[in-house]
């Protein structure tokens, strides 16, 4: 007995290094709030703070300019960018947005916020991001947008999705919360449809411990989204809106983020170029040596696409093995420690990634707000809606975190013998 998984020495034990970017820098912003008193300014009717205090909107002006983009506004999570994108696009009650089952629970509860119908359609085998094939086929008279994920830190496929967005005149909204700084040619992911979304939560390329911010170059959605953050309702009459109908429903949340969050995500903002180039040297490394395990695959990268690597994606090829994807998987993280800070959590790789989310209870017993909105669709989420998405996720994909700023050669060294050892030492697994 050799491998780990049988009784044998795993092949290390020490925990790999922690992914932490927050130093001296961060500190120093932080404590320049604090000594202020003005941990946050907004106020939630009209005045020149409904648009947040100085961190906070010094923060847009950097973001809009280093994505190229003409508005960026802060909010206090990706998921709450995405609620606001659909409530500025007027998504009703029974109107239907297609979207990827392959993703983060909020791209999908975004459309139901909003009495939207979610559709989902299947994804790319070799991308994972939405099948623009799949997207044409599900357009019906009720269809009113797309959301695009761009998953794992790669590009959805914007030149097809976009051609059917003006064929169908729908709107798309782009959720970039793995990819910040990921590209499609020379233009930002995030900026590719009429909204993006980026995330700041802990677990991303950069953070602010909590926080989002969304991207546009339409002042109309820019508002509108301004009006959502912050209470909406109580600003228009003041404003003078009184005549504008499609405004008189900008029902308006607490979205907003905090100064201190706001002077962090600042200087996080100054390393994400660093931080990224880091994570793709990592990934170098790792495919020269992984792709010549004989059960492993490494996806092709999208044509024109710069990969940001949130996740770091691997394919199994089910016929080079008689083996289950999950039973060599098992067995190489039964060789290699857990990560520093992360250490509640096992062993930073997986099989798959997120159960599709049509599978998962919310969309199983349609129940909401109470029956509201599935009760105005006739709509069934089903095994076998999206084949490429369950394959992927029950036999194909790999997914780990392993390549983050921060792991040393050594470290991914450690990785790549892991995956070699039980490789040579299959047959303990057949
Ligand atoms: C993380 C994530 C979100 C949500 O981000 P929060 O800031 O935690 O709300 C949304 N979509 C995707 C694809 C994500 O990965």
């Amino acid at each position: 007995m050799k491998l780990a998984i049988n009784g044998g020495e795993k092949l290390r034990e020490n925990p790999f290094p922690a992914y932490n970017t927050i130093d001296k820098q961060e500190e120093k912003a932080v404590l320049k709030v604090l000594r202020s008193g003005k941990l946050s300014t907004y106020l939630g009717t009209w005045h020149e703070d409904f648009y947040g205090g100085s961190e906070v909107q010094a923060l847009e002006y950097e973001w809009a300019n280093f994505f190229n983009v003409k508005h960026a506004i802060s909010v206090n999570s990706a998921t709450s960018g995405l609620y606001a994108a659909i409530g500025a696009i007027g998504i009703k009650a029974g109107d239907e947005v297609i979207v990827s089952p392959y993703t983060m629970s909020a791209s999908a509860t975004a459309i139901l916020l909003y009495g939207g119908i979610p559709v989902f359609a299947d994804v790319e085998d070799k991308y994972f991001c939405i099948d623009p094939q799949s997207v044409e086929k599900l357009i019906t008279p009720k269809t009113k947008a797309i959301m695009a994920v761009d998953i794992f830190g790669q590009t959805a496929d914007f030149k097809a999705l976009k051609k059917i967005a003006q064929k169908h005149n729908l709107k798309i909204i782009e959720d970039s919360a793995q990819a910040p700084a990921a590209k499609l040619g020379d233009k930002f992911t995030g900026t590719l449809g009429d909204i993006g979304v980026f995330s700041l939560n802990y677990h991303k390329h950069i953070h602010s411990g909590e926080g989002g911010i969304i991207v546009t170059n339409d002042d109309d959605l820019a508002f509108k989204m301004q009006l959502i953050r912050n209470h909406g309702e109580t600003v228009l009459a003041a404003k003078g809106y009184e005549d504008k109908k499609e405004l008189h429903n900008m029902l308006g949340f607490n979205f907003r983020m905090t100064e201190i969050e706001a002077a962090i995500a600042r200087v996080q903002l100054s390393k994400l170029d660093e931080l990224i180039e880091q994570r793709i040297d990592n990934v170098k490394y790792l495919e020269e040596k992984l792709q010549n395990i004989p059960c492993l695959e490494i996806p092709p990268l999208r044509d024109e696409a710069k990969h940001v690597y949130y996740i770091h994606p691997l394919l199994f090829k089910e016929k080079s093995i008689a083996c289950h994807r999950n039973k060599f998987i098992d067995a190489v993280k039964a060789e290699l420690p857990p990560t520093l800070m992360r250490d509640d959590s096992p062993v930073l790789l997986s099989y798959g990634y997120v159960k599709p989310l049509y599978l998962q209870p919310l969309y199983q017993e349609k129940i909401c707000f109470g029956e509201y909105p599935f009760s105005l669709s006739e709509r069934v989420y089903k095994e076998g809606d999206c084949p490429v998405c369950e394959k992927l996720h029950n036999d194909i994909l790999i997914t780990h975190e392993l390549m983050r700023p921060g792991m040393s050669k050594e470290d991914l060294d450690d990785v790549i013998k892991a995956f070699e050892k039980v490789w040579k030492n299959k047959e303990e697994l057949l």
